[in-house]
């Protein structure tokens, strides 16, 4: 399964001729390659990409809604194409992309093409002196970088709102999970989008996607993945002043008060813990249960946790497939094993599993974890694994519970799971982070405002803040 690069509807080999192998994560073999894409291909993939604006800028908001809508269509109409392709190149369960990711995608680009035929921009009378009114215009190419966890939906939670607005783009998908992005071109070729107004560039990050942020020609950047990252390309941007939207990491909090729903906060809090592997932005990786119900509570959570079938992505009772990369569990037994060493308690799970089937030996699985007693002071509690691995912790007061949420340095998201309504108010007010849900974990409406504070990220995207970010607002004064 061979990827190349998509640049003005064509595809086309790297002009260095180097490639990257692609991993099938439930085995360790090679199933495929792609571009180790540089400077080189992705200026031709921005040539490609400023050619096609001319006209995409100009396309009437009805044409490119129903160009967005064909879009929709044609991946709703390969969605299981799409769904086991995801769930080969991440190792996340196939259902999981059947019910999550792929929906999602055919739902970016509907929801993007309906805002766009229903926007309005104010006018503002000033006393009958002046008539001012706002015109939204395109800002160019978008520079459009994504990660691996959530390849086809965080692609085109970007893609939509910026086609819509009528920009062009060039895309760099992370090198680790090519294949959606690369069947989506197929797509792009099935529907009536002109050549060059979608573009996607293969390749490692330092160099494809370090040559997409500092290029000029690229007005606005929108980035999602590690917090490192995001601060190398805010650093590479800076001096050509972009637009830039900063999805950045997590390590996020899972409150239980007490008074909560019992069994749907364990099953919730295991969804936050263990969906994707603990390989999703907004995992709660960090559990807080207050004390009178520690014990109940975690005796009911590990034994569902060491219940969760580990194994085969492509099975329907799978819940934790393997992680995306050697590197990435070997990351997660690193910090097992600093848990262990700082003196806490491994209550379930923290090793490889030994009893998989002998074509899965090769895989990046590992069991479920739950960790206990941990050190206050470990970095375990700041630092994000991105792995099937949780932390738990008592705590007596809401306001100790606060102050736990609020130590890390990262604020994407918490979950609270309390009946009591006012003091659900008072933790969403108090915790820093950019979404709060109470009783429920990662539901998200497209229409919501989603981004995170402190180290997760800057800005929002979501309804008219991706109109927002995608466009500029042009004020028109009139003098009457
Ligand atoms: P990553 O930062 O390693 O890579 C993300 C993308 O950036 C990839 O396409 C990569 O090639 C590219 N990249 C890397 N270095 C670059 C550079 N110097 N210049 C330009 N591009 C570069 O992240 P990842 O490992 O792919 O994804 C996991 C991370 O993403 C986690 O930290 C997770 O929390 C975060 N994430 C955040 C959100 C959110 O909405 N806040 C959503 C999903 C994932």
């Amino acid at each position: 399964m061979n990827v190349l690069n998509f640049i003005g509807g064509e595809y086309n080999s790297p002009r260095s001729g180097q490639f990257l192998n692609n991993i099938n994560p439930a085995t360790g073999e090679v199933i495929g390659r792609l571009p180790d894409s540089d400077a080189v291909d992705v200026v031709m993939a921005i040539q490609a990409a400023h050619r096609a604006g001319e006209k995409w800028s100009k396309a009437p908001a009805r044409e490119r809604a129903r160009v967005l809508n064909q879009i929709a269509d044609r991946i709703e109409a390969r969605a299981e194409e799409f769904a086991k392709l995801e769930s080969l190149d991440v190792g996340k369960p196939l259902w999981l992309a059947r019910e999550v990711d792929i929906p999602r995608a055919v739902l970016n680009f509907r929801y993007f093409a309906a805002k766009l035929l229903t926007e309005e921009t104010g006018a503002f009378d000033s006393d009958g002196a002046l008539v001012q009114y706002s015109l939204r215009q395109p800002v160019g190419v978008g520079g459009l970088i994504s990660p691996w966890n959530l390849p086809l939906y965080l692609l085109t939670w970007k893609l939509a709102p910026c086609l819509a607005m009528g920009n062009t783009a060039v895309c760099k998908p992370s090198e680790i999970t090519p294949l959606t992005a690369n069947l989506l071109t197929e797509v792009l070729r099935e529907v009536d989008l002109p050549p060059g107004v979608c573009n996607i560039v293969y390749g490692r990050g330092e160099t494809a996607g370090a040559a997409l942020v500092q290029h000029p020609g690229v007005p606005l950047i929108s980035f999602t993945g590690g917090t490192d990252t995001g601060v190398k390309i805010q650093q590479l941007a800076a001096p050509h002043v972009k637009k830039m939207s900063l999805e950045l990491g997590g390590k996020n909090a899972n409150i239980v008060f007490k008074d909560a729903d019992l069994s749907a906060a364990v099953k919730g809090s295991l969804r936050a813990a263990f969906l994707n592997s603990g390989q999703i932005c907004l995992c709660g990786s960090r559990l807080y249960i207050q004390e009178e119900i520690y014990d109940d509570f975690m005796k009911q959570f590990r034994a569902q946790v060491a219940a969760l079938k580990v194994g085969d992505p492509s099975s329907n009772d799978t819940f934790i497939g393997p992680l995306v990369t050697s590197e990435q569990r070997e990351k997660s037994l690193r910090a097992v094993a600093q848990a262990t060493r700082e003196g806490a308690k491994v209550t379930v799970g923290g090793r490889v599993p030994e009893m998989l089937p002998k074509e899965l030996l090769g895989g990046y699985y590992l069991e479920p974890t739950v960790i206990e007693d941990l050190d206050h002071c470990s970095d375990l509690w700041a630092n994000e694994i991105f792995g099937p691995i949780v932390t738990a912790q008592r705590f007596k007061l809401a306001k100790d519970a606060i102050k736990w949420a609020n130590t890390s340095t990262y604020g994407l998201s918490a979950s609270v799971w309390t009946r009591d309504l006012s003091r659900a108010h008072k933790m969403a007010r108090e915790i820093e982070a950019g979404t709060v849900w109470v009783n429920t974990w990662a539901q998200r409406d497209p229409r919501v405002p989603f981004g995170g504070v402190k180290h997760s990220g800057v800005g929002r995207e979501g309804g008219d803040h991706s109109l927002d970010f995608y466009s500029e607002l042009k004020t028109v004064c009139v003098a009457t």
